[in-house]
């Protein structure tokens, strides 16, 4: 799945969620997450993200390594 990142903090920009197809991201305290669950990784929210927040959980900069825990909390089984 994709993962969101440390840059949402505090933006929480909509457009994301605009053109996610199955509606998998959240508002999640100070930032917006993907369901790992229910993400279909599409890659569509990816160039709409205003501050390059959003990457496929295998390319995740390793800085922001604890961010899979964080977006993976919203999934149904968490
Ligand atoms: Fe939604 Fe596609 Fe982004 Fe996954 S990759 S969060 S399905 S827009």
């Amino acid at each position: 799945p994709y993962v969101i990142g440390a840059p949402c903090m505090d933006i929480k920009d909509n457009s994301c969620v605009a053109v996610c197809p199955v509606d998998c991201i959240y508002e999640l305290g100070r930032m917006r997450v993907i369901n790992p669950n229910e993400c279909i990784d599409c890659g569509a929210c990816v160039p709409e993200c205003p501050v390059d927040a959003i990457y496929p959980d295998d390319e995740l900069p390793e800085a922001w390594e604890e961010f899979v825990a964080i977006n993976a909390a919203v999934a149904d089984d968490a």
